[in-house]
């Protein structure tokens, strides 16, 4: 049996980072992946500026006794006059500082005497409410690393840097294969024995989330040719091939059987976690195939655990394992197992405003209510009795699934 966390590190190492780049233009920049660091172009602000509504003056003329005639107002985008010894310019949030002024001072803390001339009420520092060239994004240096993820923050960045187009890595093609006789999917009527197919449209949305494209998705009968087809067909399409089912040693587990008929090569792995024991690695036609197990939940937290890594991998991403955070074990439950176990948990305040990862009531591998209701998984270690209030590490949905 292997470790769940050396799993994890195998098939991490079955990527194959990006070899090309595309360019995309910044309305199209949201979740792609930086192909190369970037460095600012421009000093952002390009100019020193006001933080507030005021005026600007030379600190070394401030008086309390004196008052400074005021030049006429710079608004944010006028390019002012240079300022004249003694006096003040009436500015605005964003207007450039007028050479020779070192310091705003806000409206609400000045009056205009009758001759409309400038009296301070209250002594100023040297400096205050001026925005520096360059205090934000200093021209040349480097701003964002390749393998980073774009975020809102990230756009206004690149915005601000005023870079209409940025190279990034392609995204991924993820081909899905589910096996199962049983299986129909949604929108057509249920006959006796048969189940919905919700592993590929829970997978699909998975890969959705994370960035990646849904190239294509199959369902295969139990069949050791259909199988054996789609595999081809998969993996000469797509970066990255997920099954489902048939990975275990059933009479109808066919996944194994029909990659190496296919000439591929097979590494079923017993991992020590609950849920998703069988989880197997292959290759065919230099594609990684990773076998995910057919119970729903098993599926999706070893897709959570160890395909997310894999995929960030794929798309050239930096940060392959997210944030990992600790919180006390909520309910009411003890858990003592031999091997890891992954409870759908969900993060909720007790009576005192602590986060507490809830326990679902129901823990089985089929329960796919527990998929919806959770925010994350909760990581009980193998051998050792966990209880309310047990610090347990939680693999949150909303960093582990993006
Ligand atoms: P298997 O690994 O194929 O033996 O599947 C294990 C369990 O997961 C069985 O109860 C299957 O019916 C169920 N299962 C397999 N694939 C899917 C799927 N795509 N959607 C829903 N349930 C599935
Ligand atoms: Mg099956």
């Amino acid at each position: 049996m292997l470790d769940f966390d050396d799993a994890q590190q195998r098939l991490m190492g079955a990527a194959i980072p990006p070899s090309t780049t595309e360019r995309v233009h910044l309305a199209d920049a949201l979740g792609r992946v930086l192909a190369h660091d970037l460095v600012a172009l421009i000093d952002i602000p390009p100019a020193d500026n006001s933080a507030m509504d005021g005026y600007a003056l030379r600190f070394a003329d401030y008086d309390a006794e004196r008052t400074l005639p005021v030049q006429p107002a710079a608004y944010a985008g006028d390019v002012p006059e240079a300022l004249k010894p003694g006096h003040a310019m009436r500015l605005f949030t964003g207007s450039l500082i007028p050479d020779d002024a070192d310091t705003v001072v806000i409206q609400e803390e000045c009056e205009l005497d009758d001759k409309q001339a400038l009296r301070i009420l209250n002594p100023p520092t040297k400096g205050q409410h001026v925005r520096y060239q360059g205090e934000d994004m200093a021209q040349g240096r480097t701003i964002l690393y390749a393998g980073t993820l774009l975020s809102s923050g990230h756009v206004a960045m690149l915005a601000a840097q005023g870079m209409a187009e940025l190279e990034v890595f392609p995204k991924p093609k993820i081909g899905i294969l589910t096996t199962g006789n049983e299986l129909v999917a949604p929108g057509t009527p249920l006959k006796a024995g048969q189940i919905y197919n919700s592993n590929a449209p829970m997978l699909a949305a998975l890969v959705e989330q994370m960035q990646a494209v849904v190239h294509r998705s199959v369902q295969a009968q139990d069949e050791l040719p259909a199988i054996q087809e789609a595999l081809q067909q998969l993996t000469q399409e797509c970066d990255l091939v997920l099954t489902v089912g048939g990975v275990s040693v059933g009479d109808k587990d066919l996944v194994k059987p029909a990659i190496e008929a296919a000439g591929g090569s097979m590494n079923l792995w017993r991992v020590k976690m609950k849920p998703g024991k069988p989880v197997a690695l292959a290759h065919l036609n230099d594609t990684p195939i990773v076998g995910l197990p057919g119970n729903p939940v098993s599926a999706y937290a070893v897709f959570i655990l160890m395909v997310s890594p894999l995929l960030r991998a794929l798309q050239g991403r930096t940060e392959l394992c997210p944030p990992i955070h600790h919180f006390p074990l909520g309910g009411e439950q003890r858990f003592l197992g031999w091997r890891e176990d992954f409870l759908r948990t969900r993060l909720q305040a007790n009576a005192t405003g602590q986060l507490e990862a809830v326990p679902h009531s129901q823990q089985f591998s089929n329960i796919i209510n527990s998929l919806g209701w959770a925010s994350g998984l909760a990581r009980i270690p193998a051998d050792v009795d966990t209880g309310p209030g047990d610090q347990v590490a939680f693999y949150d949905f909303n960093l582990w699934a993006y």
